[in-house]
């Protein structure tokens, strides 16, 4: 297979603005003109190529943005959405109907997991949740009804990486589709290059990078993407989750320069968990050896981009965490937030928010302890210099733990 390069693919994208700028121009209709009734008439049938109707259909800033997102997974086609739940619940709804049934990690983001749990049952929709790393139970659960298997690249939060291949293959073999959410993972894993039928983001973490908004994308084939918008049956036009064309264009200035703050965030990442793991801190970070899979990530990643950037510290309770992200907010080490991919330092504790969808007996059979803290790690200039910060604080409030 030749090799692939996302962020060349981006990088390689010409665009001209309307007057020759070096920037697209950003339209700003909801509503197209038609020179003649008939061509309006055909539009409602079927996609005309640079022709636009309605902003909530299609817009040519909207498209700008999903050939760049396209670009980066390397599939034929893209649409974005207003957010990373609804490319998630518009591409459940649209490849599922009453009486279908879906295999799911049970490690996944806490909305998709409640969207899963609650919301599909009402429509007639079952999920059954499995330990994604064990292929043949993945495999055990798949049954005549199943209609796709859904991952997380690498997931929210325990940092459990997805072996791809080994679920594309057994998708293929049933016949179904592999459904990925690459959020944490942008351009350092390529899953429809690995096997992946259909590939979701949240723009809101590292892709837009900036947390100044909230926007989803859905990767695939042509022919799904072109569904999804289909006037008489598309999920994404009909629920109607649109993106302003505003911060599309916004969203796609971001990515020009999503390959550099990769590699940071990534560098830094490596460097603050290999220190904390020196330290006999316990730290989940899938860059080092002492990850159990570590070895599969490396065989899955495109390497110029490193292991990522997120990492996760196992303080020991709920209590402890909230003291640590105290005292690290304190420092100025970073927030208190949720969310990540930004150019600070994001931290917050799993178990009682982004995950606190997850009732608690199953969050602990997953090993998501209390304790957790998640860590998004920015682009601070020097990694050592915020280790030093963040090893202060672990001294100061797990002094009397670790005693
Ligand atoms: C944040 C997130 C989502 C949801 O995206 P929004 O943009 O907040 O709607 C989905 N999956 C993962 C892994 C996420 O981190």
């Amino acid at each position: 297979m030749k090799p692939f390069h996302p962020a060349q693919n981006i990088q390689d994208i010409q665009y001209f603005g309307e007057f020759g700028g070096v920037n697209p121009s950003i339209e700003d209709s909801s509503t197209y003109t038609f020179l003649k009734g008939d061509k309006m008439e055909e539009i409602f049938e079927k996609e005309i190529e640079g022709c636009y109707l309605y902003s909530r259909h299609w817009n040519p800033t909207n498209r700008y943005l999903s050939q760049a997102l396209a670009k980066m997974e390397g599939t034929d086609s893209a649409v974005v959405t207003a957010s990373g739940i609804a490319a998630i619940t518009a591409t459940l709804l649209q490849v599922c109907q009453a009486g279908d049934h879906i295999v799911s990690s049970r490690m996944i983001y806490g909305g998709t997991y409640a969207f899963l749990k609650n919301f599909a049952p009402k429509l007639g929709i079952t999920t059954t949740f499995v330990d994604i790393t064990k292929p043949e139970v993945v495999e055990a659960a798949i049954t005549p009804k199943t209609k796709m298997v859904y991952c997380e690249s690498m997931s929210n939060p325990m940092l459990e990486i997805t072996d791809l291949r080994a679920m594309s293959a057994i998708c293929k073999k049933h016949g179904i589709l592999l459904v990925v959410d690459n959020t944490f993972t942008p351009l350092i894993i390529s899953p429809a290059q690995l096997g992946a039928d259909i590939v979701i983001h949240s723009l809101t973490k590292f892709i837009n990078g900036s947390s100044d908004t909230v926007a989803g994308v859905i990767c695939g084939a042509k022919p799904f993407i072109d569904s999804l918008s289909d006037v008489n049956h598309g999920a994404v036009m009909l629920l109607g989750p649109v993106m302003d064309s505003m911060r599309s264009a916004s969203v796609l200035k971001n990515m020009r320069d999503l390959h550099m703050r990769m590699m940071y965030h990534s560098r830094n990442a490596h460097h603050i968990a290999q220190k904390l793991h020196e330290k006999g801190l316990k730290v989940i970070y899938p860059g080092l050896p002492s990850h159990p899979q570590h070895a599969l990530y490396a065989g899955l990643i495109n390497k110029e981009f490193g292991f990522g950037g997120m990492l996760v510290i196992d303080t020991g309770s709920k209590e402890k965490a909230y003291e640590l992200m105290e005292a690290m907010q304190n420092a100025n080490i970073g927030y208190l937030a949720v969310s990540l991919g930004f150019y600070k330092t994001l931290f917050s504790a799993p178990g009682s928010s982004t995950s606190s969808e997850i009732p608690e007996e199953e969050r602990l059979a997953m090993g998501m302890g209390d304790g957790l803290v998640r860590m998004s790690i920015g682009l601070d200039p020097d990694p050592e210099v915020t280790f030093q910060r963040i090893m202060k604080c672990v001294d100061q409030v797990l002094s009397t733990a670790k005693a």
